[in-house]
């Protein structure tokens, strides 16, 4: 039978029904699938140490990982006290090696059989006998031509992701480059190429059959790499289009509200301001002004780090909202927020004929009906809220803007809620920089971006220190120094918002603890997230007013509160905090034109580590960064004040995966890509698939077929492109 590549896989030599159903359990069912399972690891000569170099370097102090390959000379079962270890023999051109386990012996027993191949990987040790000595390494087995191969010519050998149901069934890396070996020579001619061919040609790409070919055999560790790239690129590259096509799809709709925008109300109120906008705030206002001004609904992020004044952006668009008979909406996250947003816009429009409107989960049921009405009969206002906006009730009927107010807070889900409540209001977007900029136009990449890279002029950098919990005594007579002259001042625990009975009970105690003895001259308050709504609202009313100096809390007040006179903030247990969050807390302070001072208070040990403050990442080994997080962490904060560059820094930390906004994106996996780092052909492929899909937006060019063909197979649910056809 004429083997293609839609064929099952058992009709392959050596497969059969049986194995086959094995194999369609990790996803492999006809040969595309199998030329599709590619190698996770190399074994590539130019890694490997002789047994001589390796004692060598081992003597020296080399304490990493080595590769070696060794025949097995003899293996035998040593008695060593009440247990028995397992001694492994090898020998190589230049010496001997040894491999031993001390567990799971009976597993390993009969693995190495005189005179076959492994590869050995471990951080190898020199016995007291002179022997390397390699504990229970990772290894695997070659066969004998194989290793002979790779030793004479230096081959680099594939090794393949074995799940158990595999092994089982003997199906191992060997037998896996064996059938993937048939498969390409039946087969590889079938392929089709997945990207358009002058995108290859033009980017000296690798094309799609070489580089099956060289993911499977590579010829050479520099083909590989080009293998890979071109995987990468070709990843970014459908992800790219699609968010271009969705770009491109909003900017087509021409369904918006064409706002009247040269409202003399708006320029009464920036002359009423007290401070002169930055050049950052000009520029992203006159982007929003044409934005509602244009048929196509607005779609912005306005991407600012904490304290660059994003509030005051938003509230002059509001101005324009409501000027123009329209419904504003302005969601914060929480509402804390959300009730400070209300009281400072009320306050700054209090001679200006606007109303603002509150609507919040634990408000008065009257209050709230009454909100809900003015909503439904389209009073034209600014209303405020937390998500009891997106409430069923909350039926705007002359929506014309919709602002969200730190972003990264809400999921894509919500996002799209309200946005879809309405016919097509104009929605802005607002957050404080959780991720690195490079990554913004991909994770935000169907938004039109506006960056306020640039602070107010008042503004002093904060000073960010480290010190001891053991210093605890100084700190607190730097806090009473400070509140004498007037300062205020945060001290915050690590209690989370939803924390239970006993971190409740905790707030309150490190609250009795510090009001009653070193702060007892001091008016002293508490909020904490298990506080009702009103209680939370009359501390931060109190301490915005100076009737408190000091402000004990949570992390409640994490996100956008404003307290200009507050220049003083002790994180408690820092290390327990992310990055970000350290970044948000500490973005409280410094508000004014006060110098602020954040004080990152960590158990002794913690703080005591000595860490270069100038380190660079360039000189870290991974292993380095990873057993060094924590410290790295604190600081970075202690080095660096711009959220921007912490974001980098976290993201090199933790991941893209694991931060903040990402996650929350939407954004699929990606299997061959990294979007830590790959930054570089991320950018490229982007703009070239912006590129393609500006000149041809309907992919009806003969040479963007392909990409039509193949654009439907990525993604497909995902959420994040929930709402392109
Ligand atoms: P964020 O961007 O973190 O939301 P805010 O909008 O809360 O920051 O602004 C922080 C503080 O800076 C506020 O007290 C605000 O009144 C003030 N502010 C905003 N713009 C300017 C400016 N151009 N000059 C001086 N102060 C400003
Ligand atoms: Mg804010």
């Amino acid at each position: 039978m004429q083997i293609t590549l839609n064929s099952q896989i058992q009709y392959l030599k050596s497969i059969g029904p049986k194995r086959a159903e094995i194999l369609a359990t990790i996803g492999i069912k006809t040969v595309h699938d199998l030329l599709y399972y590619f190698p996770t690891r190399y074994l590539n000569r130019t890694t490997i140490l002789d047994s001589n170099k390796a004692f060598k370097f081992v003597a020296s102090g080399y304490n990493n990982e080595i590769t070696i390959i060794g025949k097995v000379v003899e293996s035998e079962e040593i008695r060593y006290g009440k247990t028995n270890i397992y001694k492994v023999s090898f020998k190589d051109d230049k010496g001997f090696f040894e491999c031993v386990w001390f567990k799971g012996i009976k597993y390993f027993r009969n693995r190495f059989k005189e005179g076959d191949y492994f590869a050995i990987s471990a951080k190898p040790v020199i016995t007291k006998y002179g022997h390397l000595q390699f504990a229970h390494p990772d290894f695997d087995k070659l066969a004998n031509e194989e290793s002979l191969d790779f030793l004479n010519t230096g081959k680099i050998i594939p090794f393949y992701k074995i799940p158990s149901q595999l092994k089982n069934i003997n199906l191992g890396d060997l037998s896996l480059r064996r059938l993937i070996s048939t498969a390409v020579e039946h087969c590889i001619n079938e392929i089709t190429e997945t990207l358009p061919t002058n995108v290859i040609s033009k980017n000296n790409l690798l094309n799609i059959k070489s580089t099956i070919i060289n993911k499977h055999f590579p010829e050479s560790t520099g083909v590989l790499d080009r293998a890979n790239n071109r995987l990468k690129f070709e990843e970014f590259f459908y992800i790219e289009s699609l968010i271009a096509l969705k770009k491109k799809r909003h900017h087509a709709k021409q369904n918006g509200i064409t706002f009247k925008i040269d409202v003399p109300l708006v320029k009464q109120f920036l002359n009423s301001l007290t401070f002169e906008l930055t050049n950052a705030q000009i520029k992203t206002l006159h982007e929003i002004r044409l934005d509602m001004e244009s048929k196509i609904p607005m779609n912005r992020l306005i991407q600012g780090d904490v304290g660059s004044g994003k509030t005051i952006v938003a509230l002059i668009s509001l101005l324009i909202a409501v000027s123009n008979n329209k419904q504003a909406a302005f969601m914060a996250p929480t509402e804390i927020l959300a009730i400070q947003h209300f009281h400072n816009l009320k306050k700054m429009l209090i001679d200006f004929p606007i109303s603002v409107e509150l609507l919040i989960g634990g408000q008065k049921p009257k209050d709230k009906k009454l909100a809900y009405e003015k909503m439904g009969n389209g009073f034209p206002a600014i209303y405020v809220g937390t998500h009891a906006l997106l409430e069923l009730k909350a039926n705007f009927s002359n929506l014309g803007l919709v602002i969200i107010d730190e972003q990264h807070r809400f999921g894509v889900a919500q996002r799209s809620q309200l946005i879809t409540k309405s016919i097509s209001p104009d929605v802005l977007i607002m957050t404080a920089t959780p991720i690195p900029r490079t990554l913004t136009m991909t994770v935000y990449g169907d938004l039109d971006v506006s960056i306020i890279d640039e602070m107010p002029k008042n503004r002093i950098p904060i000073k960010t220190y480290l010190r001891s919990d053991k210093n605890l005594d100084n700190i607190y007579k730097f806090i009473t120094e400070n509140v004498n002259k007037g300062s205020q001042a945060f001290i915050v625990y690590p209690l989370v918002e939803e924390s239970d009975k006993i971190e409740l009970k905790a707030a309150q105690s490190y609250f009795e603890e510090l009001a009653n003895s070193v702060f007892s001259n001091f008016k002293v308050g508490l909020v904490h997230g298990k506080m009702q709504w009103n209680e939370k609202q009359k501390a931060m009313d109190l301490f915005a007013k100076k009737e408190l100096n000091i402000l004990i809390s949570t992390t409640v007040i994490e996100v956008g509160i404003d307290i200009p006179n507050a220049n003083i903030m002790v994180i408690n247990d820092a290390h327990r905090f992310g990055l970000s969050q350290l970044h948000q807390l500490r973005g409280r302070i410094g508000r004014g034109s006060e110098q602020g001072h954040c004080i990152l208070v960590t158990p002794d040990e913690l703080s005591k580590k000595q860490f270069d403050a100038t380190f660079s990442f360039d000189y870290l080994s991974d292993a380095q960064i990873q057993k060094n997080k924590t410290i790295i962490r604190l600081n970075a904060l202690v080095t660096h004040t711009s959220g921007f560059r912490l974001a980098e820094i976290d993201m090199k930390l933790r991941g893209p995966g694991d931060i903040y906004g990402i996650k929350q994106s939407g954004l699929p996996d990606f299997k061959y890509a990294d979007l830590v780092e790959d930054q570089a052909i991320l950018s490229k492929a982007k703009n070239i698939a912006f590129e393609i899909i500006e000149n041809d937006p309907d992919l009806s060019k003969e040479e963007n077929k392909v990409i039509k063909n193949n654009i439907k197979q990525f993604y497909k649910n995902n959420l994040f492109f929930s709402n392109i056809a």
